[in-house]
């Protein structure tokens, strides 16, 4: 469970560190908006993937399925500001598939904590083939980061792109091409 207390006492210590007044009218409700906005962004700490991945349907053809630009928020572990983005997340079916919202939703459950975008993309991959044990899975998230836009080397619009495989996806480059040609229709 999220701390709302400590979260409330950070924010008001942060809000004097950059020298505010922690009294002033717009601020004095700030510190519990961002406690209870934090309950929200931060929900997938307590949240597993397998209660979405576990309704599935059987079916008879394996063929790939690709649910694409599935858009996603996060935020980053090491600023703790937004990165946001799209994921894309396939797979190759063994006799069973899991409701399209399902996909969705898991990559919400990874996309709801504190993350590096490398990790949260074998996170998902990880999930999908412990779940719904498909013969492979493949994921790619295209993200930008404030963390990065925002200061430093500030170029807008500048995407990082993260790829993980697995299953037979990892050793059929054939399916990874059928891959990115059905992400690109
Ligand atoms: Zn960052």
């Amino acid at each position: 469970m999220v701390d709302q207390e400590k979260i409330r006492e950070a924010v008001k210590l942060l809000l004097e560190g950059i020298g505010e007044d922690t009294a002033r009218e717009g601020l004095i409700g700030t510190p519990d908006r961002i406690a209870r906005m934090y309950s929200e962004i931060f929900s997938g700490m307590e949240e597993g993937a397998e209660e979405h991945l576990s309704k599935v349907f059987a079916v008879e053809n394996n063929e790939m399925v690709l649910e694409k630009d599935i858009v996603f928020y996060s935020m980053c572990e090491h600023h703790m500001m937004p990165f946001y983005g799209k994921a894309h997340v396939a797979y190759v079916p063994d006799g069973k598939v899991a409701g399209l919202s399902k996909l969705a939703r898991t990559v919400e459950v990874f996309a709801k904590r504190l993350q590096i975008q490398e990790r949260m993309t074998g996170q998902i991959a990880d999930a999908v083939m412990s779940d719904l044990k498909p013969q492979g899975v493949m994921v790619v998230l295209e993200a930008e980061h404030m963390c990065m836009t925002m200061r430093g080397v500030k170029k807008p619009g500048s995407k990082t792109v993260s790829i993980a495989a697995r299953g037979i996806f990892e050793k059929n480059p054939e399916l990874k091409n059928q891959f990115f040609q059905m992400l690109q229709l």
